[in-house]
């Protein structure tokens, strides 16, 4: 039986017509090994920051109907490029946007998710022994209006469609060659995973590696679609696989370093101390759709009866969150200041390796230290502890952890390549 290839390729692997040419060819060279090839591209270059920019100087709120009316043009360039591109070289190709395959979404604008795709016109057209080409990024609701998943979400409708249409494996090709340590740009001496588990990879996603929008993690655990990272322009290279944990032993306490400089701390100073008040504050956020990541609560001060409330969203959302906190100041009778500060980042370690292991905390704090970084707050799940940290600190600190933890290599070379059976 054939087997279906997913391919994705990101921004930089689409920045122009000659390495849009280069990526016709990596479809191509699929299709030439026997497979079906169903190839999901993002808009070329820095095209979404630019319509994100020029909308920015019209509004300084823009719709969200609109802005994913506009941004969702971007992928619509790339996908005819692309299809021109592969027939240039000898072979079919169609593109689809995501309105005529259906990749059908919820009706929520800017960070829709995928509910369902309708598989008909790929199979058909894969059948006519066609490379089919499909906009990454974008979603239609059930009323046909259009919707984007999310910066970076092109990830995801590889990995949904991969999923949808049982694929063998989707390949996300990229910028670099693989999954780092950390990101290699930040620290050049960070050494390429060669395997990766889901959860791993899930954590470091959500912790701002951005090598991955972290719901194709999600969906490709869910779905167990097999996922690569590799890179575009040197593609003999195998870069990292994406899998079960079951199929990997655990070396190190840590597997990677993560920074994330896209979120706000917000703090609601003198909430009363009484039950309900964090459930009404963020059932209200979660109504606006809006994402909390960290979130503190003091200790309770006892003449006042009052504590304060502190967590992190997406620097996106911080007009809407503190609209949503100032309209329940009444009802839920805090008094104090609602803080926001723009300039923290959030520093993260990952590794499955830290179950059950002692001493990986303070390690972490007293690195942090030995740099003079203060931590302002401190969040923690089985696989991954993260700091609050002043933006201006979060290289030194990715670096100085990265170092503590022993990640880095003389030259790029696979982390665990010196152990046996690997
Ligand atoms: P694409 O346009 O292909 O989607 P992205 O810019 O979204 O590419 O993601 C690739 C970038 O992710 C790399 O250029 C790299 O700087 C960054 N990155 C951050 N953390 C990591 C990591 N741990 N491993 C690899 N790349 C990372
Ligand atoms: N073009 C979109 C973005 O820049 C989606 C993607 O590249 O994955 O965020
Ligand atoms: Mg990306």
């Amino acid at each position: 039986m054939k087997k279906l290839i997913v391919q994705k390729f990101g921004g930089t692997s689409v920045a122009d017509t000659e390495k849009i040419k280069n990526a016709a060819k990596l479809a191509v060279m699929e299709k030439k090994n026997g497979n079906d090839v169903v190839v999901v591209v993002s808009a070329m270059g820095h095209t979404t920051d630019y319509l994100v920019k020029m909308a920015k100087e019209l509004s300084q709120s823009p719709s969200g109907r609109e802005m994913d009316m506009l941004l969702s043009t971007g992928e619509g360039v790339s996908i005819a490029l692309l299809a021109m591109a592969i027939q240039t070289q000898g072979f079919d190709a169609v593109s689809y946007n995501a309105m005529q395959i259906g990749i059908i979404t919820e009706n929520v604008h800017s960070k829709a998710r995928i509910i369902d795709i309708k598989t008909d016109k790929i199979k058909k057209s894969l059948n006519e022994g066609k490379i089919v080409v499909v906009a990454g990024f974008q979603g239609v609701t059930d009323d046909g209006e259009i919707t984007t998943l999310g910066r970076g979400g092109s990830d995801t409708s590889a990995v949904s469609l991969a999923a949808a249409l049982n694929a063998e494996r989707c390949d996300i090709y990229t910028d670099v060659e693989g999954v780092y340590t950390t990101d290699p740009r930040v620290v050049p001496n960070a050494s390429r995973l060669k395997e990766i588990s889901y959860d791993e990879m899930l954590e470091l996603a959500h912790a701002g590696a951005n090598v991955l929008h972290p719901r194709s993690v999600e969906t490709a655990k869910q779905y167990n679609v097999p996922m690569r990272v590799r890179s575009s322009f040197k593609h003999e290279n195998k870069g990292t696989l994406i899998l079960g944990v079951e199929k990997m032993e655990i070396y190190k306490p840590v597997t990677g370093v993560a920074e994330d400089s896209s979120q706000a701390r917000i703090v609601v100073c003198d909430v009363p101390d009484k039950p309900g008040v964090a459930a009404k504050i963020f059932s209200k956020l979660a109504s606006e759709n809006i994402s909390v990541d960290m979130i503190i609560q003091s200790y309770a001060r006892k003449i006042s009866n009052t504590n304060d409330i502190a967590f992190t969203v997406d620097l996106g959302d911080v007009a809407k969150t503190s609209e949503a906190l100032e309209s329940l100041r009444n009802e839920l009778g805090y008094s104090g200041d609602i803080q926001v500060n723009n300039d923290i980042a959030k520093v993260s370690i990952i590794g499955a390796g830290m179950i059950d292991r002692p001493g990986v905390a303070s390690t972490m704090f007293e690195a942090l230290a030995n740099e003079g970084v203060n931590i302002k707050m401190i969040s923690t799940s089985e696989i991954k502890i993260s700091c609050l940290v002043e933006k201006s600190d979060a290289k030194k600190a990715v670096k100085a952890l990265h170092d503590v933890f022993e990640l880095g290599c003389d030259e790029k070379a696979d982390v665990r390549g010196d152990l046996p059976n690997l």
